[in-house]
């Protein structure tokens, strides 16, 4: 009988990531939940405690290169890589320290790259099968979002890098995809959305709502089943309730 599909999700105790390990498991396969911070691992591998058997643990930071080479080699067959690890930071331009700027892309961007790379050379190793890595960019990826210079240049970056990577290696067998959601109910926008932010979002957002995690859970899902996208790579799926869809905006209709 085939292996059951293995996927590490990284950031995967908190948010967007652990509303994927959720999905994974109840698809009835295997998660790596790889994340920053022990505590937060910890206390989510304490509420799975009924899917041990099915799920590992491990403590990565990833922009650590060897780390995340070792973890790859040491985790057993991971057939699918979700990169979930990321932070946020909302500055004007003017005032957007160099520092906090180099932060934000050594981690969204060139962390997602350390990752999908180590994945790509595991799935590499193993041969035959191929695999399946899935990005979780961001519509600030996409557009002149205010205050996010250094987070959309890391999401537009992670936009690019999903292309270039999906040509490289379907030869290979492993597809490469991104997810950019819109506003997410999470504990990142919980952190980083002041009242002024979440009013713009009701306003700007054609569904007038935040999405749920498990909203992008389901697309990644579909997007690490072989089964099921098998022919779908380099593509950037928009999660957004209709912000990237839509132009001059004015709500004419309250309800049906
Ligand atoms: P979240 O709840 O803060 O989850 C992100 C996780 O990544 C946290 O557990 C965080 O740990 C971890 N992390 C941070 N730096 C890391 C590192 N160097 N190595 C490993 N793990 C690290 O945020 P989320 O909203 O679920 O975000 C998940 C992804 O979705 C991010 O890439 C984000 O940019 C993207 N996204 C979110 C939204 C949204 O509205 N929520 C919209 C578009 C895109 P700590 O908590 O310890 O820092």
């Amino acid at each position: 009988m085939a292996e059951k599909p293995s996927i590490l999700v990284t950031g995967g105790a908190s948010g967007i990531g652990r509303a994927i390990v959720g999905a994974v498991l109840r698809q009835g396969w295997r998660a790596v939940v790889a994340d920053l911070d022990h505590d937060s691992l910890d206390r989510f591998a304490n509420e799975l405690e009924a899917h041990a058997g099915e799920l590992r643990f491990e403590r990565l930071d990833v922009t650590d290169e060897a780390a995340v080479e070792r973890c790859l080699e040491q985790c057993g067959a991971v057939t699918g890589v979700v990169n979930s690890a990321g932070i946020g930071r909302n500055y004007p331009a003017l005032e957007t320290p160099v520092a906090e700027f180099r932060r934000v892309l050594e981690i969204n961007l060139l962390g997602s790259f350390i990752v999908a790379r180590a994945a790509a050379r595991a799935i590499g190793r193993r041969g035959g099968e191929g695999g399946s890595i899935v990005n979780i960019s961001s519509i600030s990826g996409q557009s002149g979002n205010m205050n996010r210079v250094a987070y959309g240049a890391s999401k537009g970056g992670i936009d690019t890098m999903t292309r270039v990577l999906a040509t490289e290696w379907a030869p290979l067998g492993i597809r490469v995809n991104a997810i950019a959601p819109g506003p997410i109910a999470t504990p990142m926008a919980q952190a980083m959305h002041s009242d002024a932010v979440k009013a713009a979002w009701a306003r700007t957002v054609p569904m007038a709502r935040y999405g749920r995690p498990e909203e992008i859970a389901e697309l990644a899902l579909f997007l690490l089943d072989p089964g099921r996208s098998g022919y779908i790579t380099g593509q950037i799926v928009a999660v957004d309730g209709g912000f990237s869809a839509a132009g001059i905006f004015e709500p004419t209709i309250d309800r049906f």
